[in-house]
């Protein structure tokens, strides 16, 4: 059996079910594939466009695709002109008729050096009714060379129509031991941050939620900085409120409150992943958890108080957010937040 898509971090059974679709040659003419922002849709679009075109596709023992033959190479370097993708125009909310037009003319050029053409169309939910409606026309009979993968966070916003004809595959958050794993063979910056503070490392991988395009971007260290102090701002805020919550503690944390709405709604966020990663601590100590990275420091957390108090805090702070995006006024948000009785 080849290695399917090694380039790819976890999704096993999507990149096993994919590469035996096309050695047998069964590979469907459009794919739905779903899932969250970072779980890696685009590079599995690239890497199924470079498995139909491998020149090595059919050698034994080489992975599909191979990724050094001169169609792997063009393909995950984007420029084969054969692989076209379809995005939102800047300044646009949606993808509008227009460009699935283009495409419905394009089919019918053959591909220029490849066997196939694939059209990678990008925020495909974000395509309008009509764009859609357009798209079929194409997606009911298109010329055989032709694929169409269709990258979405929720297939559920496509026509029903359109949903039938394209098998929908799901991207999955990656594990934290494969998220780990992987940066560190293909990112010298992952290797190194690894060696020199394995903490910050594991507060990477623990923030990144399993998105592998999150996990990239937080090696920038102007980024990673801004990390460090936005999860600080959480464990401060949460370490507060289930704290002695003397006079002084309580003034010293309003005054560290965010005062804009997009900021204070980014630390109730993490606040509630923090919340509910304490609060399944208390039913289970080896609980998956989503904001801590260091298990020993959340246990630590947990025990500050009993589960309904926690639970209390946690509620509040869902009743702050949902206030917040009635726009309710920060400031009194925030007081109501951390000192009910004024
Ligand atoms: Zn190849």
């Amino acid at each position: 059996m080849k290695a399917s898509m090694p380039q790819v971090v976890s999704n096993d059974a999507l990149r096993s079910r994919l590469c035996t679709d096309i050695l047998k040659g069964k590979l469907s003419h459009a794919y739905i594939i779903e899932g969250a922002a970072g779980t890696g849709k685009h590079l599995i679009a690239k890497n199924i466009a470079a498995a139909i075109s491998c020149i090595e596709k059919d050698s034994d023992g080489i992975p599909l695709p191979c990724l050094h033959c001169i169609n792997c190479r063009k393909i995950m370097s984007g420029i084969s002109p054969d692989v076209i993708y379809i995005k939102r125009e800047d300044g646009k909310a949606q993808i509008g008729v227009e460009s699935v037009r283009m495409i419905k003319t394009d089919v019918a050029i053959m591909p220029n050096d490849l066997d196939y053409k694939v059209y990678i169309v990008e925020e495909a939910d974000k395509m309008t009714v009509q764009a859609q409606n357009a798209l079929l026309l194409t997606l009911e009979e298109p010329p055989e060379y032709v694929v169409f993968l269709l990258l979405c966070d929720s297939a559920g916003l496509l026509l029903e129509t359109i949903r039938s004809r394209a098998p929908i595959l799901r991207t999955e958050p990656v594990k934290p031991c494969s998220m780990s794993e992987f940066l560190c063979s293909y990112e010298p910056a992952a290797a190194r941050l690894k060696a020199s503070s394995e903490k910050d490392f594991q507060e990477l991988i623990t923030a990144s939620g399993g998105s592998v395009g999150k996990a990239l971007g937080y090696l920038d260290p102007e980024k990673r900085a801004e990390l460090n102090l936005y999860r600080e701002s959480v464990r401060g805020f949460v370490n507060t409120m289930l704290g002695d919550r003397t006079g002084e503690a309580v003034t010293e944390l309003m005054e560290s409150m965010p005062q804009k709405r997009e900021e204070l709604q980014a630390l109730l966020d993490g606040a509630g992943l923090a919340l509910r990663d304490l609060l399944l601590l208390k039913k289970c100590e080896s609980a998956p958890l989503c904001f801590y990275s260091d298990r020993e420091e959340a246990l630590g957390v947990s025990d500050l108080r009993p589960a309904g108090y926690i639970l209390k805090i946690y509620e509040n702070c869902l009743s702050a957010g949902d206030a917040l995006l009635h726009n309710s006024n920060v400031r009194l948000t925030v007081t109501r937040l951390v000192c009910p009785g004024e």
